[in-house]
């Protein structure tokens, strides 16, 4: 007798179509997208991560491979007739709905992605890199790792991070002491967020209306300075470690703690920080090697590079 061992992948495509836009403020796009397929999606809530697979004229969802192998299928395509691929972040998953919110920051016709979203409409149709829900193992594909008795979370993050921290903020038990840090481009950005009892959540819009607006990343870096300085005593001490460069030119900053190595019954600050490299860079500088932060216990996450494209 042969056993057939049938290959499940961890991430898959699915077929999905706009169902509907709502311009949730001057940067941010809420898409909504359903599909039969989206059956089988599954989410593991916090900062999950999906890809967006972008249509090219002439190119568009029947020619996303279907192989279980879709990431090697799509890299053997030539460059030029392989659909772009972005990363972002589920806001919210309704299964009984076959619904999901992706909420997109419009920067401009600058990129794919931001291009696709200024001109999407319902009917539209893209194809969405998914955890599989008949995958039998866990999906992983987030980075919300925190110890159960983290005595303060602090969550911080510029546009691109807002709706990742929005549903981790949405998921965190009452009474649980965070601090929560949004750079965003203008006032109007500040989104509605549930925020338990104990999450103190500020929002810092580069533009004001008054003289011109903050520098990407100065807001953010300041809140973070003040709010680790505010924190010293929850902050758990740091082994020396020696800081290696990261160039976030030519990599990508990706330095997170998992359930396996973050401290061990660590009480102190938990912290995750995401958006663009450079400013991720400069707070990790701040936090291990200024201020002796234990990197085992803070997420940093370059999500984009000013001026270079995520291919
Ligand atoms: C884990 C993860 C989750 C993410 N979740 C989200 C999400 O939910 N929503 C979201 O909007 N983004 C999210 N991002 C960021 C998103 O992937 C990038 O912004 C991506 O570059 C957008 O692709 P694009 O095709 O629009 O631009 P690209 O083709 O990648 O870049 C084109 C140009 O636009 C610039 N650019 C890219 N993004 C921005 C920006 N936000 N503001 C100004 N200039 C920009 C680039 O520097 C480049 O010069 C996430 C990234 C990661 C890694």
């Amino acid at each position: 007798m042969t056993v057939e061992t049938v290959q499940i992948p961890v991430y898959r495509p699915f077929a999905v179509q706009v169902a509907r836009l709502v311009r949730l403020s001057p940067t941010f796009l809420r898409v909504t997208f359903t599909g039969a397929d989206l059956d089988e999606f599954s989410t593991n809530g916090y900062d999950q991560r999906i890809k967006v697979m972008l249509p090219l004229p002439g190119r568009g969802i029947d020619d996303c491979p279907a192989d279980p192998d879709w990431y090697g299928a799509w890299r053997a395509q030539p460059e030029d007739r392989r659909m772009p691929l972005r990363t972002y972040t589920i806001r919210a998953l309704r299964p009984e709905l076959r619904e999901i919110d992706v909420d997109f920051v419009l920067h401009g016709a600058t990129g794919p992605a931001s291009a696709w979203a200024e001109s999407a409409a319902p009917g539209d149709e893209v194809v969405l890199i998914g955890p599989n829900a008949r995958f039998p193992g866990p999906t992983g594909g987030f980075e919300w790792h925190p110890p159960v008795d983290a005595s303060c979370l602090l969550v911080a993050g510029d546009e691109t991070a807002v709706p990742a921290i929005c549903a981790i903020v949405e998921s965190l038990p009452a009474g649980q002491r965070a601090r929560v840090l949004l750079e965003v481009p203008e006032a109007g950005d500040a989104l509605n967020v549930a925020a338990p009892d104990g999450v103190e959540v500020t929002w810092l819009p580069r533009a004001t209306g008054a003289g011109a607006p903050a520098p990407r990343g100065a807001l953010l870096t300041a809140a973070v300075a003040d709010a680790v300085a505010d924190l010293a005593d929850d902050l758990a001490p740091s082994p020396a470690v020696a800081l290696e460069d990261v160039d976030v030119d030519s990599g990508i900053l990706w330095e997170v703690p998992t359930e396996l190595t973050a401290p061990a019954g660590s009480s102190g600050v938990y912290a995750w920080l995401a958006g663009e490299a450079g400013v991720v860079k400069a707070l990790r500088r701040h936090l291990v090697q200024t201020v002796g932060v234990d990197r085992r216990s803070v997420a940093f996450m370059g999500y984009w590079r000013e001026g270079r494209t995520s291919d």
